[in-house]
């Protein structure tokens, strides 16, 4: 009985002081002074910065700015870049996101590597040319009770240019419901022949960082920063036919794309199906009649998975994915183009490849 009692006060005391170690290494993580520290860029460009800041916010403070969708909380998956030299061990929360020649290759995920220590990096010339932006909220306009969209005028640079289909790295600074400054990705929802305006289209997510201030704290008036452009996602330039799938604020790419299809006179065709819950929830229909109008090729295809009560509708129901079934029955010879929720753009891949499309031809920017 007396060993009992003896071999849990042992464990008590152990548990305790392995608790105690642990609090103390992440206590001295955030105290530890490392020192100035060395970041070696290509091989041609030296940056002396504060040690102890992930890599990823020590190359944004120096104006270097890495695509990344999830303000450095490793969840996106796209601030990759080559640590050569400095890094330490891969970390279990950058193992998802790396495949086997990656790793093989010294890739790693930018805000998860600490700078504690002199580095050697690589980044790919062209992200040096992407550039911070100081504009003014010119417009805010209701879309649906949940989506607005923002438009943005140029200050500092006073025009940009950027692939329709490209995202921006928008900053939502400290505010009332947030102590920190978060990045958050918007995709361009502008005319690529404005090139002093940028059009967001956001939907609020409850309790969300950036969307709660674009929605409850930003202005017309008021001055926001961002980054870019950034992102693969536009139309290749075959002219194979086009299914394009969205949902929600999946919407934002297309307007761009199909502004630079109506200034080019595209003559590429594209059936774009565009899912929402109720008629309510649909938005921007009357633009995207004029785009029919405008373009010999192009056909919208609202889909409204349950009209509500009173709502009067004719068009497609049910899911945007049975829609795309209803109506093409072989997309062995198109080209998929998908915005959008992680489960929505899943289950529309799968679709796609099941009517007989290969992945190849597959393009999507995930909205997580
Ligand atoms: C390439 C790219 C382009 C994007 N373009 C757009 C765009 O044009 N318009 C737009 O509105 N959004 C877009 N997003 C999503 C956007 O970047 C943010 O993730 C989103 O606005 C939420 O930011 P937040 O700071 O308000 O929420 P956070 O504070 O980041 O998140 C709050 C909580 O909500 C969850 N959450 C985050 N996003 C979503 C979501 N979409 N649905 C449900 N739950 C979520 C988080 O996991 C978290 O638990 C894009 C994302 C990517 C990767």
């Amino acid at each position: 009985m007396i060993a009992l009692t003896l071999l849990k006060a042992v464990l008590v005391i152990s548990a305790i002081a392995a608790g105690l170690a642990a609090v103390l290494t992440v206590a001295e993580a955030f105290l530890r002074d490392y020192g100035p520290c060395k970041i070696t860029i290509n091989n041609e460009k030296e940056l002396t910065i504060k040690g102890g800041d992930s890599l990823l916010s020590a190359l944004t403070a120096e104006k270097i700015f890495i695509p990344s969708a999830c303000g450095g909380r490793g969840t996106c998956g796209l601030c990759k870049l080559k640590v050569l030299e400095g890094a330490g061990p891969l970390l279990p929360t950058e193992e998802p996101y790396l495949d086997e020649k990656e790793r093989a290759d010294n890739v790693r995920l930018s805000c998860q590597v600490k700078v504690r220590n002199d580095l050697k990096i690589r980044i790919p010339q062209e992200l040096f040319s992407i550039k911070e932006y100081t504009a003014r909220c010119a417009e805010i306009k209701d879309l649906t009770h949940d989506t607005k969209l923002f438009r943005l005028e140029l200050i500092d640079p006073g025009q940009i240019k950027y692939v329709p289909g490209q995202y921006m790295q928008l900053l939502a600074p400290v505010y009332e419901k947030s102590s920190e400054e978060v990045y958050r990705a918007y995709s361009v929802a502008s005319d690529p022949a404005q090139k002093n305006i940028i059009d967001f289209i956001v939907r609020l997510i409850p309790g969300g960082i950036c969307t709660t201030y674009c929605f409850e704290y930003l202005k017309v008036g008021d001055t926001v920063k961002m980054n870019g452009p950034y992102g693969e996602f536009r139309l290749t330039d075959t002219d194979a036919e086009m299914v394009w799938i969205a949902g929600g604020s999946g919407m934002a790419p297309f307007v761009s794309i199909l502004h630079d299809m109506k200034n080019t006179n595209s003559q590429r065709k594209a059936t774009y199906y565009f899912g929402a819950n109720k008629v309510e929830e649909l938005f921007l229909t009357e633009q995207m009649k004029q785009f029919e109008k405008d373009l010999p090729n192009f056909k919208f295809m609202p889909v409204v998975a349950r009209p509500g009560q009173g709502e009067n509708w004719n068009g497609e129901t049910g899911l945007v994915t049975q829609a795309v079934e209803r109506n093409i029955k072989d997309t062995s010879n198109y080209e998929g183009y998908l915005c959008g929720s992680p489960g929505m753009i899943d289950a529309a891949i799968k679709v796609l490849k099941d009517l007989g499309m290969n992945e190849n031809k597959i393009y999507y920017d995930k909205f997580a």
